[in-house]
């Protein structure tokens, strides 16, 4: 059985627009993630999928070597997500039902969470770091870890894009992809930005 059950229950309510708290200073890159191409492919679909309005997104499964983290498959919504213009919210049985697929298939784990942010800001939201919180503080779920991916419509955020020669940023279907790995309570958490880069295997 996957030992992170991605059918915990995320806060309810809108992303907030303003920076949170914890904004991560994208100066400091401390890890790298690879990203397998089939999973970039799933989020570029998705994001065609979900349109340019409403927030959508899906569950990251894939595997941590001590710092190193390789995505292998990144969900989609699910028919039972919330989608809304500032807030996103999984649908619990559909990321259960490719957490055990994924689990079956190679030992993949449920490592993160990707969304889209179609009106900003360019980095998790105060909403997404307390929902990332209340996974990270679940004993149930085992997390030290949790990456968040947030996706960007590409000329939004030119202030990321000069800062670029510090991370790697895939560029899918106009969007922006953009890493932090969030770390810690909900009091004291850590957020650092991680660089993506896109693999052709795990
Ligand atoms: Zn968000």
């Amino acid at each position: 059985m996957n030992p992170h059950d991605p059918s915990s229950q995320a806060p309810e309510g809108p992303d907030q627009t303003t920076a949170p708290s914890a904004e991560p200073d994208p100066e400091f890159p401390v890890a790298s993630v690879n990203l397998v191409r089939a999973a970039l492919q799933s989020i570029t679909y998705e994001i065609q999928a979900g349109g340019p309005e409403l927030e959508t997104g899906g569950i990251l499964l894939g595997h941590t070597h001590g710092d190193h983290v390789v995505v292998t498959v990144a969900g989609g919504p699910g028919p039972g997500a919330v989608r809304r213009p500032d807030y996103f919210l999984r649908d619990r049985h559909h990321a259960q039902q490719l957490a055990d697929t994924a689990w079956a298939s190679d030992a993949s784990q449920w490592i993160g969470d990707w969304h889209t942010h179609p009106h900003g800001p360019p980095h998790p939201s105060l909403l997404d770091l307390r929902s990332t919180a209340g996974v990270l503080s679940d004993p149930a779920l085992g997390f030290t870890t949790f990456l968040t991916l947030i996706a960007v419509p590409h000329l939004t955020h030119p202030v990321q894009e000069e800062k670029s020669t510090h991370r790697s940023e895939p560029v899918t279907a106009g969007w922006s992809l953009l890493g932090w790995h969030v770390q810690g309570a909900a009091e004291a958490l850590k957020v650092t930005v991680t660089s993506l880069r896109v693999t052709e295997h795990d």
